[in-house]
């Protein structure tokens, strides 16, 4: 099919790259919107990061194992059929949120999607004060969401992002200074230093930084919204691992009649008439369309062709320093797991700064890392008398593990810090699991296996991703690594978007 920039059917053909979560909701919502849509999948399944290893009867999820804002997928699911999310998976609210272990042997569960009885626990666990500081704080959080939440996750990127880098959106508590100045905190560490003053306070909020990846010394203060959805919008499961949702995703396309092709590996965009018209494929073939969607990391795509995707004024993919990725030890156990176990514990590291340097590669390691440890209590994948347990840990971007310690040091100080959170451990593991970040990367296509992040304000706009348009009119990005960013609900909202593009056209605002 031959089309110009001008003349793109109302019943187009759609070819989408990858089959991630990002891509597969693009694809259901323009199936609906009666486009004819093809996704072309390097592996020989769906999901992309969210997949699932098992063996001996053991289940674990090795990408995503909580999400927050399910919000984003019930409408992805209102919006392409008949029947609702919940009919589809069972999404079960994680409670507590999560229980964080600190070095000084203190501990805290925070209940799910409650300030009082966060600020009841947090009371009683480290002294009183703490939970005012971290009540207070959420309410300053809540400010920099609602006024990021639109132009961070509902809207395509705007024009004037600059707007977006330059204004820090977390109302930060002046901080008096010598001569009369004040100084309010512009990172996430100085909100812990200067507002939360309290290092386990400080510990619990950077953990959401650098879950991915992110150095909280120099990740904007805007990263605030990070605690914050967990707590507004409360963390979720899927019963049976998260896997089931993008099941439910990938067979929510299939009955939209989106076709999948998969073992297909797209090597180049085909151009046609100044616009992108089709992929090719490793096997030579070409597939034609008048709309083709990358789910796939952005400096990756600047690979598949020679058209400039991007130009002066624009926000670039960072192909300057590689990300941080997470690395995974899955741990089966003899012994099921103990009446009230919290799904997530959170074990924070005894070194933070040796921690923090290793991880953006500014320091020697590997240290004792802050490692979060999910103890999913779920009959449908176990037996009582077993235990699939994931470790995972912030690491860096590296390809070669043995060079300054084997993958095998790494997990095992992961299998250390994790016994503060699982009784026994030593004794009951029957075998483990090591996943190198590298591993996710295989899976993604993601450079040394990175996890994006959710998009950020502030911080000169180094922490947005690429708009979901490009200068190659007909070619769109999809996914963790273009705007909105990278996790679960921003993953599936740039679906949204690159769906509201490509159907309502460039003056698209968003899902307002
Ligand atoms: C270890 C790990 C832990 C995570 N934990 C969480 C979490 O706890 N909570 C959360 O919300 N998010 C988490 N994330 C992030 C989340 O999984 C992703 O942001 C989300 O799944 C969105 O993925 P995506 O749409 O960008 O696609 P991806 O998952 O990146 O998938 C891209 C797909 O494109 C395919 N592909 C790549 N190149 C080509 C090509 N040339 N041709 C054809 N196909 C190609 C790949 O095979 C892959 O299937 C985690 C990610 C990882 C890796």
């Amino acid at each position: 099919m031959s089309v110009g920039a001008d003349k793109v059917p109302r019943m187009a053909q759609v070819v989408v790259i990858g089959a991630g979560m990002g891509a597969m909701a693009a694809a259901a919502r323009l199936a609906v919107a009666g486009h004819r849509v093809a996704v072309y999948e390097r592996a020989e399944t769906y999901g992309g990061a969210v997949r699932r290893f098992e063996r001996d009867g053991f289940s674990f999820d090795t990408g995503p194992g909580l999400f927050t804002l399910p919000a984003v997928y019930r409408d992805l699911f209102v919006k392409t059929g008949k029947q609702p999310l919940e009919e589809c998976v069972e999404l079960v609210q994680v409670d507590p949120s999560s229980r964080h272990v600190f070095p000084d042997g203190t501990a805290v569960s925070l209940p799910n999607a409650s300030r009082a009885g966060v600020v009841q626990a947090l009371d009683a666990a480290l002294g009183a004060g703490a939970g005012d500081r971290w009540g207070d704080f959420l309410v300053r959080a809540r400010e920099a969401w609602d006024r990021t939440r639109r132009p961070l996750l509902e809207e395509p990127l705007w024009d004037e992002w600059h707007v977006l880098g330059g204004r820090e959106p977390y109302p930060a508590v002046p901080r008096k200074r010598l001569l009369r100045s004040t100084r309010r905190a512009g990172t996430l560490a100085e909100i812990g230093a200067w507002e939360l003053r309290d290092p386990r306070l400080t510990a619990i909020l950077e953990s959401h930084a650098l879950e991915f990846g992110l150095d909280p010394r120099d990740t904007p203060a805007s990263a605030a919204v990070l605690p914050y959805m967990e707590h507004a919008f409360g963390t979720w499961y899927v019963r049976g691992g998260i896997r089931e949702l993008a099941r439910a995703v990938y067979e929510r396309c299939v009955d939209r009649r989106v076709e999948f092709v998969f073992g297909a590996e797209v090597t180049g965009i085909v151009e046609k008439d100044g616009r992108a018209a089709g992929v090719e494929l490793a096997d030579g073939t070409v597939a034609e369309a008048d709309h083709v969607v990358a789910g796939v990391d952005p400096v990756r795509l600047k690979g598949l062709t020679e058209h400039v995707l991007d130009g002066e004024g624009d926000v670039l993919p960072d192909s300057s320093t590689p990300s941080p990725g997470r690395f995974t030890v899955l741990l089966a156990l003899r012994g099921g797991c103990e009446a009230g176990t919290a799904h997530r514990t959170v074990v924070h590291t005894p070194d933070r700064e040796a921690e923090l340097d290793w991880v953006s590669g500014a320091g020697p390691g590997p240290v004792p890392p802050t490692v979060t440890v999910l103890r999913p209590d779920d009959p449908a994948r176990l037996d009582r008398e077993h235990e699939s347990v994931v470790l995972t840990a912030a690491a860096p971007p590296k390809g070669d593990w043995t060079a300054d310690g084997s993958p095998e040091r790494f997990a095992d100080l992961m299998t250390d810090a994790a016994g503060a959170a699982v009784p026994g451990l030593r004794e009951r593991v029957l075998w483990r699991e090591i996943r190198t970040p590298g591993r996710s990367g295989d899976e993604t296509g993601a450079f040394l296996g990175g996890v994006p992040a959710p998009s950020l304000a502030g911080g000169d706009g180094g922490f947005l991703h690429p708009a979901n348009s490009t200068r190659l009119p007909g070619l769109y990005r999809v996914g963790g690594w273009s705007h909105p960013g990278g996790g679960l609900p921003h993953a599936g909202m740039s679906g949204a978007l690159v769906a509201g593009l490509i159907v309502e056209g460039p003056d698209f605002m968003g899902s307002r």
